[in-house]
């Protein structure tokens, strides 16, 4: 991006004067456009021109002028010192680390303000009435300054008033004129600092836009769409040319900016001006992580992706093997909310984990340990940490590429940041200062070298000094354009309305707004303003701003609308063909006709793919350990074997049914807890569950007792029916014998299942239909139950040829298992529907068909593999007919 330089500067530059920009961006761009001016001349060399930013040109002017020994702080050096002062302090609010750092950050930002639009209140003695949270700060205000006397510091705020102050004791020296380019906006504090130093002009650019236009749009993706197209279009016609789009909220919208630039190809060439949190980018990301997890656990999740980064493994097979152990720790039911670095050690310390990896890891912590958890300066941990890195093998085994490079570089140059905080930290252990970088990483921003790509996109303000071929000015909306925001609460309102502080009164930000847009008007002979006229759903009117400088918005002109791709010239033939499974057995038992009822695609995935759930680990049992061990318990009470039971009769002969349950719940803990559980989980909270296990098996066990008598059949029966040429592996938690010979299947229930969910076509559920179908069972099924063992509601629910002769004596005839009594029809249908999906798996259907769109979908953990967000099935026809309505109206 350059700037169309104007003969006024380029004389001024000719003469050897000075120029002061608003941006650096701004600055870097007169450079390169002054360079091209002095070449289109046929000059081969010529002296540096003087073009500085604002905060260069005061420190530069202040190493010129002035006599003095302070330090001059940076920005991330005076947060600190204001952190330090809020954590001296009383305020409760200030205990937390996060606290102290936000409110460091807070106040430094009212330092700065005042400093800038009301540097007179920066004496106490204007400030003796300021109450609550506005005299909390004045008192931090009087500390800071305490401490820049003390320790000779000296904010960079302030730098324009101390040189002010300089320039005015020394008027008789002269100073060269300065020309000052791109400021929309002269602060109190700069104009004392440019009116001391006497000789000063501020650039008004001349060019006038000749073509505004302002477009109405449906939305926001059609809006950057459009953009992007006319960037395209633009480009094509003239590759030279230079192009600015203007965003409001780049930091927010970069990614759909992006995508939407990226499917323009001739538009891909495109670049930010602002950069990124350097703690974003994966490489920092991981090294962050790495740190911390020498002394600290980590959570499961944030160690998956370390392990996934590449930035901690040597070369793709460590990689692999390390990601493979997690996967089977999961399996294994051993996953944690977080791990620690020995607990991770021990847990893998196998052969399937690279013997290298560990001894990298390992070289490193001891190279921690060495430390004897001293207490160290910033300067020692700063210089510390990099051997440190190295040792464990990071950023990995792939060669960095242009980008991981300069945020290495990047990374390093914030831990020197770190040693350069010395003067407020002293002396830290280990984990505060991993605490101090995090904090400086976090404030830490990453921008890449400019590639000088034709299409820069700024905010309005970062564009400040720019000039365009054209420019594009998206979300020209009335809630968004002049911006608004809020006051600053660490100060008096009626203090920021009189210094016209940002914010302080609507008619300020108008007038900011009304100077930016006239800067941008002036930037380029074509400006184009857009809003979306739906924003997050809601209608959005345009901005009465921009309606001052352009005509009323109009609907995009048929050029702008964003063209179908060509037809490829590749011809693809897909082959779409189903691929039969081979017959024999499947992963999954009577899930895999659940899922095959539910959505093909889903039955394929997790049968055939083996895609599965991630399980994500819990402080405690997770639900699925919960049900397994309630299982286990009822099997045990119901096995026969002693002390468990078998009939009815039995159940009633109990002298006490708590006591009873508590036996059996105390031989499964014994011995069916998931390992590790017993060091992972404190006892207290395992007595805890036995004790409501103990509640929750009364109850029922006071249920099962009112029920017909009873013989149970069988517990955890298991079978493997062949049907249709698939071998299935079927487990049934009990099968009952009642009084009329016939049998009873049962399914334990912990949630709230209704026997709907049997209902055909496409039942939800078939796991209890599948084995009274093909089960292999001595006797007649007369009834399918859930029997749900829940808190204070037991019952059983499902379908019983005689429900009130052989179940439940006392229910009543409006009950659904009485009036909804299982058939042989029924069995039948199911039997008929079974057989067809049993059918359509081992044919190969693999169709995204989900039973119910979106609800399938919803309880469903696949929508990342069969892509059903970006094509969904409801969208076909009838959105597609919508969107197509929407172009056209355009
Ligand atoms: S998310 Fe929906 S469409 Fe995708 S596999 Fe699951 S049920 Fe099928």
């Amino acid at each position: 991006m350059g700037v169309l330089l104007d003969l006024e500067l380029v004389h001024w530059l000719d003469a050897g004067e000075r120029i002061v920009t608003a941006s650096e961006r701004a600055a870097r761009a007169l450079i390169a456009a002054y360079g091209q001016t002095r070449r289109g001349r046929g000059e081969a060399a010529w002296a540096t021109p003087r073009i500085e930013p604002w905060q260069r040109f005061l420190e530069s002017a202040w190493t010129e002028f002035a006599d003095d020994a302070r330090m001059v702080l940076n920005s991330v050096q005076e947060r600190a010192l204001w952190s330090a002062i809020v954590a001296s302090g009383s305020e409760l609010t200030a205990t937390l680390d996060a606290s102290r750092a936000r409110l460091g950050a807070l106040a430094f930002e009212a330092h700065t303000l005042l400093a800038s639009y009301a540097p007179h209140l920066l004496a106490h003695k204007h400030r003796p009435s300021w109450q609550g949270d506005q005299g909390t700060f004045s008192r931090w205000l009087d500390a800071f300054d305490d401490a820049c006397r003390a320790d000779s510091l000296l904010s960079s705020t302030r730098l324009a008033l101390e040189l002010a102050a300089l320039l005015e004791q020394r008027k008789n020296v002269a100073r060269p004129p300065l020309l000052l380019v791109g400021f929309d906006r002269l602060q109190p504090a700069q104009r004392t600092l440019l009116d001391a130093w006497g000789n000063w002009q501020a650039f008004e650019l001349s060019a006038c836009s000749t073509q505004t236009r302002f477009y109405a749009v449906p939305d926001e993706r059609t809006e950057l769409g459009a953009c992007a197209h006319w960037c395209s279009r633009l480009l094509r016609g003239c590759p030279q040319s230079n192009l600015l789009v203007i965003s409001q909220d780049v930091a927010r919208n970069r990614g759909l900016i992006e995508r939407a630039f990226l499917e323009e190809a001739a538009s891909s060439r495109f670049e930010f001006s602002l950069g990124v949190e350097i703690s974003s980018t994966a490489l920092v990301r991981s090294a962050r992580l790495l740190l911390r997890w020498f002394t600290e656990p980590i959570a499961e999740h944030a160690l998956d992706w370390l392990l996934a980064s590449g930035h901690l493994t040597a070369n793709a097979e460590e990689q692999t093997a390390l990601q493979r152990r997690m996967r089977r720790l999961r399996e294994r039911g051993r996953q944690r909310t977080e791990w620690t670095l020995d607990a991770f050690l021990k847990e893998h310390s196998d052969a399937a984990v690279p013997a290298a990896w560990k001894e990298r890891v390992g070289a490193a912590r001891s190279l921690l340990d060495a430390q004897n958890g001293s207490q160290q300066s910033s300067l020692a941990w700063t210089e510390f940490v990099p051997r440190l890195l190295e040792a464990a093998g990071w950023p990995g085994g792939r060669a960095p590429g242009s980008a991981e490079y300069q945020i290495q570089r990047r990374f390093f140059e914030a831990l020197d940041t770190c040693a350069s905080l010395g003067f407020v930290t002293h002396k830290s252990s280990w984990s505060g200062f991993v605490s101090l970088m995090e904090r400086i990483l976090d404030e830490t921003v990453y921008a890449p070298e400019s590639a000088d790509a034709p299409i820069l996109i700024a905010g309005p303000a970062e564009a400040a000094g720019l000039a365009a071929d054209a420019i594009w000015f998206l979300g020209a909306t009335e809630d968004a354009w002049p911006a608004t925001g809020s006051t600053h609460p660490f100060l008096p309102l009626a203090v920021q309305r009189e210094a016209s502080m940002p914010h302080a009164h609507p008619h300020i930000d108008w007038e900011l707004a009304e100077a930016v847009t006239r800067r941008l008007l002036a930037s380029a002979p074509e400006v184009n303003f857009s809003y979306a006229r739906q924003k997050n759903g809601v209608e959005a009117e345009p901005s009465r701003l921009v309606l001052k400088f352009a005509e009323a918005p109009q609907p995009l002109p048929a050029e702008l609308r964003p063209v179908p791709l060509p037809e490829p010239r590749t011809v693809v033939c897909e082959d779409a063909g189903p691929i039969p499974f081979p017959a024999g057995g499947a992963a999954g038992g009577s899930e895999l006709i659940t899922n095959q009822s539910l959505c093909p695609f889903r039955a394929f995935a997790s049968a055939r793919l083996g895609a599965r759930d991630w399980d994500a680990a819990e402080a405690g049992l997770t639900a699925a350990q919960r049900g397994t061990l309630l299982h286990a318990v009822l099997h045990s009470i119901w096995s026969g074997t002693p002390p468990g039971i078998r009939t009815q009769a039995e159940l009633l002969a109990l002298p006490d049914r708590t006591a009873f349950a508590r036996t059996h719940i105390e031989l499964v803990f014994e011995r069916g807890l998931p390992s590790g559980a017993r060091e992972r989980m404190p006892a207290c909270y395992l007595a805890l569950e036995e004790q409501r296990l103990a509640v929750l098996l009364t109850e029922w066990l006071d249920c099962e007792a009112t029920r017909v008598e009873f013989e149970v059949a069988a517990t955890e029966l298991e079978d493997t029916p062949a049907i249709e040429g698939l071998s299935l592996r079927l487990r049934l938690d009990r099968i009952d014998r009642l009084t009329d010979g016939t049998l009873l299947v049962v399914d334990y229930k912990t949630g709230d299942v209704t026997p709907k969910s049997w209902a055909l076509p496409r039942p939800e559920d078939l796991q209890l239909p599948l084995y009274a179908a093909f089960g292999e069972l001595e006797g007649d099924v007369s009834g399918l139950v859930f029997a749900k063992v829940r808190k204070g509601k037991p019952e059983f629910a499902g379908r019983v040829g005689k429900a009130q002769e052989t179940l439940l004596p006392g229910l009543s005839a409006r009950s659904a298992l009485v009036k909804q009594p299982l058939t042989g029809e029924q069995l039948m249908d199911w039997r008929g529907e079974i057989e067809r999906l049993a059918a359509a798996f081992v044919a190969g259907d693999t169709q995204v068909n989900p039973r119910e769109y979106p609800e399938t979908c919803e309880r469903c953990a696949l929508p990342g593999l069969c892509r059903v967000r970006d094509f969904p099935p409801a969208m076909n026809a009838e959105d597609a007919d919508e969107n197509d309505g929407e172009a056209a109206d355009a």
